[in-house]
């Protein structure tokens, strides 16, 4: 089933509007569900990225000159294009990821959205006019694009994220140099396809494949590059910060999280376990904003626990591609090591192991990446497996005495991406949304299901203070430009010539 779906073996790079292939290293990308190799990918080298800039370099210059309501016409046609083809995107995505069908087709909803959302900004791209505070002068300000901007992205998202960071930087007349994440690279040829499908000119986009030690690193050097725009997990992001921080280059970033369901005692439990169930075990636990930890009111512990093992017990786990199928594989071997490590460390801090805990070897999940829905209960705050990034299936409930211990514990994280709290008190909700410090907040629904027009990212250590998505995102691709004309016909100086 799975090579049919591609229609070539190898990916090339997409550079200056051609598809270029590339002598030397390439690598299997493995289907995580069956073990099978999908497509080869180049591992570009430094050389490869050079090539991309300076393609880059001489398009924005023309690109930038374009109305920018005529680069959304680009962005409407890419939408379209994706609208048409999302049920083959949706298919691929699996195939590659091994996110469950349903999910696949929201990540690919989201990119359509996030096309028309961001082509709709070609008529704005809003700046402000002011008073000057001279006579017969006149003061505003505009959004300027920076120039060759750099997107490196990672294997969970493989779609959304790039059109979250490539449609503003597009439609802000910047152009772009797209390294995705190796272990999914068919999303960003399938991408490229469609800008070029559009009517990009050439340049604008270039896609080159390869590693980030490689070929991320020498975006991340690259003088040329002005802009580097991230997501991915803070080992890399702090690495990629401090480099970028040496040679004053703007840097966006998003990564890890750690994110909190909190249940209060009056909550409606059966909608707490939905929201629950959905946001810890959908996508595998591998979203960065996977409910990783449930805070629970003691008085509604074991109801919850009782009806959290039934929900999960009704999880079906195997290949995405089946509809039937909730729960997918994980990425890799090393997320699956990751996972295991995390289960021995949950153990030995005294966390109870209620579900799960295991790798699925038997029958049809033989040949995939499969790790059992788990839950730990009696976890306590500063436990590792309730303040570290696991990136699976596993949640930990940590019981609490009361709101503000709820709101403590949440909080008492390094990071800061999504919280939710189920309640039926008015009171509580807009105390928990004020006091809850992450950048995404939920009431009575799950950690995760952000939408395009609103900004997406976290405080603390998630983020450097940018967001994806959401007009915000522009403010990744673009300068502030303050601009004076004086009509006067004299000289007149700001703050001395005032009378
Ligand atoms: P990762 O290992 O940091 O990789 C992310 C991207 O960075 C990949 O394209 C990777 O390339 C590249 N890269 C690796 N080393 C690099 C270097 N030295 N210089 C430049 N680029 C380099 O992260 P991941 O494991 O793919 O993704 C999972 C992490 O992303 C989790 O922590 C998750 O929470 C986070 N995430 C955050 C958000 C958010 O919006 N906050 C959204 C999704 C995911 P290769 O892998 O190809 O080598």
């Amino acid at each position: 089933m799975a090579n049919t779906m591609m229609d070539v073996k190898s990916l090339k790079n997409f550079i200056n509007g051609e598809w270029k292939e590339v002598e030397g290293e390439t690598t299997a990308v493995i289907n995580p569900a069956t073990g099978e190799t999908v497509v080869h990918v180049p591992l570009s080298t430094k050389e490869t990225v050079d090539e991309a800039v300076v393609a880059a370099k001489l398009a924005q210059k023309e690109w930038a000159m374009v109305p920018a309501p005529q680069r959304a016409e680009v962005l409407y046609r890419v939408g379209q294009i994706m609208k048409d083809r999302k049920e083959k995107l949706s298919q691929l995505l699996t195939l590659e990821n091994g996110k469950v069908i349903e999910e696949a087709r929201g990540e690919v909803q989201e990119g359509i959205d996030m096309a028309f959302y961001m082509a709709g900004e070609g008529r704005r791209l809003f700046g402000q006019t002011t008073p000057a505070e001279l006579q017969n002068k006149f003061a505003m300000s505009v959004r300027a694009p920076i120039g060759v901007v750099g997107i490196i992205t990672p294997w969970n998202f493989p779609i959304a994220i790039a059109t979250w960071k490539s449609f503003p930087a597009i439609v802000a007349g910047n152009a772009v140099v797209w390294k995705p994440a190796t272990e999914t690279p068919i999303m960003a040829y399938e991408l490229a396809k469609i800008y070029e499908e559009a009517g990009l000119p050439k340049g604008v986009i270039n896609v080159v494949f390869g590693s980030g030690s490689s070929v991320g690193d020498a975006m991340v050097h690259h003088k040329d590059i002005r802009v580097i725009s991230f997501t991915g997990s803070n080992e890399t992001g702090s690495h990629i910060a401090a480099e970028c921080g040496r040679q004053l280059k703007k840097v966006s970033l998003e990564m890890g999280g750690k994110n909190a369901v909190i249940v209060m005692d009056d909550a409606d439990i059966e909608l707490a376990v939905e929201g629950i169930i959905w946001s810890a075990f959908g996508t595998s636990g591998q979203r960065c904003t996977a409910c990783s930890r449930v805070i629970v009111h003691e008085d509604v512990k074991e109801t919850l626990e009782e009806r959290l093992l039934v929900a999960m017990e009704q999880l079906t786990i195997g290949n995405g591609l089946d509809e039937k199928v909730k729960v997918g594989p994980i990425i890799n071997q090393a997320g699956m090591e990751k996972i295991k490590k995390y289960i021995e460390i949950g153990k030995n801090e005294g966390a109870k192991l209620l579900a799960g805990g295991y790798v699925l070897t038997e029958g049809e999940h033989k040949e995939g990446n499969y790790f059992a829905p788990t839950l730990f209960t009696n976890a306590t705050a500063n436990m590792r497996i309730a303040q570290e990034e696991i990136f699976g299936p596993v949640v930990s409930l940590i019981p609490v005495r009361s709101f503000e211990e709820a709101i403590e514990v949440n909080n008492s994280v390094t990071y800061g991406l999504s919280s939710s709290i189920f309640t039926k008190d008015v009171n509580r909700v807009f105390q928990a949304q004020r006091d809850l410090d992450t950048g995404i907040v939920y009431v009575n629904a799950g950690t995760t299901g952000a939408e395009i027009h609103l900004p997406f990212g976290g405080s603390k250590g998630t983020g450097n203070g940018y967001r994806d998505s959401g007009v915000q995102a522009l403010d990744v691709f673009t300068e502030w430009k303050a601009i004076y004309v004086d009509y006067s016909g004299k000289l007149q100086r700001a703050q001395i010539d005032v009378e």
